[in-house]
């Protein structure tokens, strides 16, 4: 075994931590205030190469693997759980389901814009009655002719209000359960294709998060991505690997959550001491440093399989639900560490506290991981 990380990896850290600094640090609380998408800063990740890492380099990406693509969302973060979002969910369900199951037309089409960052992408499963079961989706797609029509509504759709390019999945054949549902590719400007409301949310607010609309929206047949019938299942396989920057989302957030809760733990005093010199506080630390490792831990390891095109269903959902649930328990306590000041947002933990319990929901709730896991243990 070998834990090191390669010194490109190191050098890649080190270069997106800087950039997180100096181009997002500043703007984080305006941002979150107004729920201001940050596209100006999506623009430049974009021109850096990071809203493609995991795409070869023919196609625009970085051609990187799911180990850097991991680091670059941890680091984002670190000092934005929102950024980390939006490109989370832009790179490894949008673009990276075109990537997978996209016909080399469409990924030539498609590719080298989202992963230079030109274009937004989402990606689409979630619906008012179809959340965790989403196979129970009702939205429809009906072949006329060479065409397709879409009809329906999606909700909780990530980055939809900025999406260049919409993924969507749509019944096909409602006999065939699990194997009806296809999946699409939707330009934005598609007549019939429109953005409802966009939700107005406890935390991750610089990621806007929306309803999108079918109205009798007509695609061409090229449109469909993959197998028809087979957009369910390979929208399981895409959040296989959408788990793993799930899971690198919620160590990044912890992690600056508890180098704030650190920081102010040795500059704050009470009782003539530093608080860092109670036993209480010091436990507290290594509780949420012990977490942090081994959530991180968890999450190189899916990824490092990932890169070696291992199967990683229950590793991915292991490194979700352990490094989210840690994520938010980390917060909890540096709110706590920070007493008052933790409750108040010029203080950064704040924001982390709110922002990290979509960590627990997002691409699959830790039920839902739970039972990913224990079908894979009892197969
Ligand atoms: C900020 C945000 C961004 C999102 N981005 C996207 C996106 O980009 N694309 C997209 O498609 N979706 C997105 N989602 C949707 C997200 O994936 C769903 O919210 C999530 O899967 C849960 O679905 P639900 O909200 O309908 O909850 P429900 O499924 O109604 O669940 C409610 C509760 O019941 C529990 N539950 C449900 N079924 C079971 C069961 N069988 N056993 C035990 N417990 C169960 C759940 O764990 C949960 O606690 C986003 C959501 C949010 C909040």
């Amino acid at each position: 075994m070998n834990f090191d990380y390669t010194p490109e990896q190191v050098e890649l850290r080190k270069t997106v931590r800087e950039f997180a600094q100096a181009e997002i640090a500043p703007q984080v609380m305006e941002w979150d205030e107004a729920q201001t998408f940050p596209l100006e800063v999506i623009r430049k990740i974009g021109e850096l190469g990071y809203m493609g890492t995991i795409f070869p380099e023919e196609l625009g990406g970085a051609g990187l693997g799911y180990i850097d693509y991991s680091i670059v969302i941890e680091e984002l973060a670190r000092v934005d759980p929102s950024v980390g979002l939006i490109v989370a969910a832009h790179t490894s369900l949008a673009a990276n389901h075109i990537y997978s199951m996209g016909s080399e037309e469409q990924r030539r089409r498609y590719l080298p814009r989202l992963a230079r960052g030109e274009w937004i992408g989402c990606w689409s499963l979630t619906e008012p009655e179809a959340g965790s079961d989403a196979a129970g989706t009702r939205s429809t797609a009906l072949r006329q002719g060479d065409s397709w029509v879409l009809n329906g509504s999606k909700t909780f759709t990530t980055n939809a209000h900025h999406a260049d390019v919409c993924v969507a999945m749509a019944v096909t054949d409602r006999g065939a359960a699990q194997h009806g549902i296809s999946a699409f590719i939707i330009d934005k400007d598609t007549p019939g294709f429109r953005l409802g409301r966009k939700e107005n949310k406890l935390g991750m607010r610089a990621s806007a998060t929306g309803e999108v609309i079918f109205e009798n929206c007509r695609l061409a047949g090229s449109q469909l991505l993959g197998r028809q019938g087979e957009g369910f299942v390979d929208s399981l396989k895409v959040l296989d690997g959408g788990r793993i920057s799930i899971a690198a989302l919620a160590v990044g957030t912890a992690q600056g959550a508890y180098d704030e809760a650190l920081k102010y733990s040795k500059q704050r005093k009470q009782f003539g001491r530093f608080i860092s010199e109670f036993q209480a506080i010091q436990f507290k630390l290594a509780d949420m440093a012990a977490g942090i490792e081994a959530a991180r831990l968890l999450t190189y390891r899916a990824a490092w399989m990932k890169d070696r095109d291992q199967r990683v269903t229950k590793e991915a959902a292991i490194a979700k639900l352990f490094a989210s649930e840690v994520a938010v328990r980390v917060a909890g306590e540096a709110v706590q560490i920070l007493g008052g000041y933790g409750f108040i947002k010029d203080y950064r933990v704040e924001k982390f506290y709110r922002d990290v319990k979509l960590c627990t929901i997002g691409e699959g709730t830790s039920e839902i991981q739970r039972l990913v896991i224990a079908r894979q243990l009892l197969k």
